[in-house]
């Protein structure tokens, strides 16, 4: 047997059980191995029946004295009871624990027995049977009625008889306590790992030696079989609240090798030929001439980054961090006048239509001055449009094109293609990335409101460079949060109204439900219509969704931003982007069916010019998360803690979305709960990978990687 060996090949593991725990993900001695328990219990606690005290969590060794069934037993529905007695002289030898000292509190008659009960046990009876052995574990109660001594539902083990399991592997001991897969028990699951434990070869370090010297992880063979069965003496307590030095070792090795991948991709990306932009005098004078306002210290900052890695040699791959309203767009706009002024064309990718039309109207407005030609090339466009567009962009009439998707596409022909700006990519995939350096291996910007830990970050994004603006534009107020249930919704239009009255504009969202953008759609348009003609008979009410044309979606926009449009009611297609300084209120309605991000996101539509503003968040009924989440939105502005708060009510895999961050689910670790492992393991990884011990070593690495990991995790690509 090795690691590779499938399960359905174990003994006790047939084709039944084989099918359930790989639909867990468990195929093979490996898979099993690494499945950690999600606790442990101390059961080292044996004591013999007269002994026993209420209360206590107990392993007893015991005779079966009688049993039987009471209740409806068809159907196993049935109550299985049976009692127990020490065995004559027997308990305390098998197992010592010596502590047998706990002095009773109620009254003895020396003729204890203790009563095991299991609701739906019918099926017991014929498992468990007068005359056996059995070993016992659970908590010791006193019975309200018959006032003896009884557990709920022990786990047990037969100590004679036919029973397969091994005695003295579920009690008398510290146990691991597996999730089960289906039908198959924890503890089906203890006998399985401690069978293979018991045949398993000792296993070679993979870690490379200096690594498991520096960090003192505990050896490969010994992290195995303390991960599952912890020594005797092991506190439990301390087992279960923290990462024991085992479950340390898989959860570092797990980070390791990811890290340890990332860091080859990225050198050997450092060997590719980019493009090197010229950073001249009249490329800073036509910068100065497009910016309307000037740069905050963190933008100026962030743009100097930029610059030099346009001017290496070396593509750029570049992730541009800041909250929402930080004045990310300002930069990337900075970047793609370098390009253009280089003679190089642009293009700008959005997750949705609406951003897409956004941008181009934000560049539109911008690059006027400089003479600069921008196309919106989106999936709505006609044919002849894209006809139309698709030639301009061949021939290098058009200096920047804007749009979703439809810009990958391969018919799309860029005469000379030098940046591509990536607008939040978390929506983009590594397959759409790849498409895009296919254009013309531009260097790329990719732009993200999702502030998260900067390890994290170079982990999930790997082999790109984070830049971070962390100050606002000057003069923001910070937004005023409030929390209002449905039937409160009159107090909310009549606020809306006095800011109206004041000059100001608001935003209503709906959520999309269900995936169905249509359904959001027909939402908005009802409240529309409801808005329009009842509570603001005298204001203009715009509508935004996502099935409309891309002219009415342009225009609705247009029009909410020259301020003709008062109230835009919309489905959640503002969530990112769209910017209306004079914009004062946000009202979310069904708040508790939106994400904490996005929340965040859609409150960062208001509050961008130097009035106050407010988000209020509408809910007909909220589950707890969605109130904790609610009450986070309330609490806070800092788009740093509400990405935390997100991660963990979320977790990661749901967060970024496994399959698009091209990021494996971890077996062990957990990005977010272990996330000091990582920074460990992310500077070890990267000193292997700059300064290897030996050749030999850097090979074997890169060999482990191939041949297991990636087939393991399906991980990037190396070597
Ligand atoms: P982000 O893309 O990071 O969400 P934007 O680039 O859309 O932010 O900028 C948000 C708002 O702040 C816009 O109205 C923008 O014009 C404005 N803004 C950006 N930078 C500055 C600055 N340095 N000074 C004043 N306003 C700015
Ligand atoms: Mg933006």
């Amino acid at each position: 047997m090795d690691l590779s060996t499938e399960l359905k090949f174990i003994k006790g593991i047939g084709p039944g059980r084989a099918s359930m725990l790989a639909a867990k993900g468990l195929e093979t001695v490996e898979d099993l191995l690494s499945y950690p328990p999600f606790r442990y219990e101390d059961r080292s606690n044996v004591k013999p029946i007269h002994q026993l005290a209420p209360g206590e969590m107990a392993t007893v060794l015991a005779e079966v004295k009688s049993t039987k069934v009471s209740g409806f037993q068809r159907k196993n529905l049935g109550i299985f009871e049976a009692t127990f007695t020490d065995p004559p002289g027997a308990a305390i030898e098998v197992f010592p624990s010596g502590e047998n000292t706990v002095r009773p509190s109620f009254r003895r008659s020396g003729k204890e027995v203790l009563m095991g009960k299991w609701f739906h046990g019918t099926y017991l009876q014929s498992v468990i049977e007068p005359g056996m052995r059995v070993a016992l574990y659970g908590k010791v109660e006193l019975d309200n009625y018959s006032r003896e001594l009884t557990m709920m539902h022990p786990e047990f083990e037969i100590l004679s008889g036919e029973d397969d399991s091994d005695p003295g592997l579920h009690t008398g001991r510290i146990v691991p306590v597996y999730e089960a897969a289906a039908k198959v028990t924890a503890k089906m699951i203890r006998s399985t790992v401690a069978r293979i434990l018991a045949s398993l070869p000792p296993q070679a370090e993979r870690v490379p030696q200096t690594v498991v010297d520096r960090v003192k992880l505990m050896p490969v063979s010994e992290a195995l079989r303390e991960m599952h069965f912890p020594s005797e003496g092991t506190d439990v307590r301390l087992l279960n609240a923290f990462r024991s030095a085992a479950q340390w070792r898989f959860i570092f090795e797990e980070f390791f090798w990811l890290e340890v991948g990332l860091s080859l991709k990225k050198a050997r990306a450092k060997h590719e030929k980019g493009i090197e932009f010229a950073l001249t005098e009249k490329v800073r004078e036509r910068i100065k001439e497009m910016l309307p306002f000037r740069p905050t210290g963190a933008q100026k900052r962030v743009l100097g980054e930029i610059a030099q890695d346009m001017a290496s040699p070396k593509p750029m791959y570049r992730l541009l961090q800041g909250d929402v309203g930080s004045g990310k767009t300002l930069v990337a706009a900075e970047a793609a006048v370098i390009a253009i002024e280089n003679g190089y064309q642009v293009a700008v990718l959005a997750p949705t239509e609406i951003l897409a039309a956004q941008h181009y109207l934000y560049f539109k407005k911008l690059f006027h001055k400089l003479g600069y030609v921008p196309v919106l090339l989106t999936g709505s466009n006609t044919a002849r449009e894209k006809v139309q567009l698709k030639k301009l962009l061949a021939a290098n009439l058009a200096h920047i094109a804007i749009g979703t998707h439809a810009l990958l596409e391969s018919d799309v022909e860029f005469a000379n293609l030098g940046l591509a700006i990536v607008d939040e990519q978390h929506r983009f995939g590594v397959e759409q990335r790849k498409r895009l350096s296919e254009k013309g291996n531009p260097d790329v910007l990719v732009m993200t409101a999702t502030p998260i830990p900067r390890t994290l970050a170079l982990t999930i994004y790997g082999d790109l460079d984070v830049s971070i603006i962390d100050e606002m534009p000057p003069g923001r107020k910070a937004i005023v949060t409030k929390h209002l249930s449905e039937d409160k919704i009159e107090q909310v239009w009549s606020f809306v109204k006095k800011q109206i009255d004041e000059g100001r504009q608001a935003y209503v969202v709906y959520p999309v439900i269900e995936e169905s953008e249509t359904q959001a759609m027909k939402a908005a348009q009802k409240m529309h219509e409801h808005l329009a003609k009842i509570v603001f008979p005298d204001v203009e009410v715009g509508l935004l969704h996502g099935k409309l044309p891309t002219d009415d979606k342009e225009q609705a926009m247009d029009r909410f931003q020259k301020g003709l449009t008062k109230i835009l009611v919309s489905t959640t297609v503002i969530e990112v982007g769209v910017d209306v300084p004079n914009a004062s209120v946000m009202v979310i309605e069904q708040a508790e069916r939106f994400g904490l991000s996005q929340l965040h996101q859609l409150r960062g539509r208001v509050g961008r010019g130097g009035d106050q503003s407010y988000c209020l968040l509408v809910t007909s009924k909220a589950g707890d998360t969605a109130r904790e989440r609610i009450r986070t939105m309330v609490e806070s502005t800092d788009g740093f803690y509400i990405a935390e708060m997100d991660l963990k009510l979320r977790g990661p895999g749901e967060f970024f979305g496994t399959k698009q961050s091209g990021l494996p689910a971890f077996r062990i670790g957990n990005l977010i709960r272990d996330a000091e492992i990582l920074e460990i393991a992310r500077n070890e990884a990267t000193g292997f990978v700059a300064n290897p011990p030996s050749e030999e070593e850097m090979r074997k690495a890169v060999a482990y990687i191939r041949d297991h990991w990636q087939r393991r995790y399906g991980l990037v690509q190396v070597g």
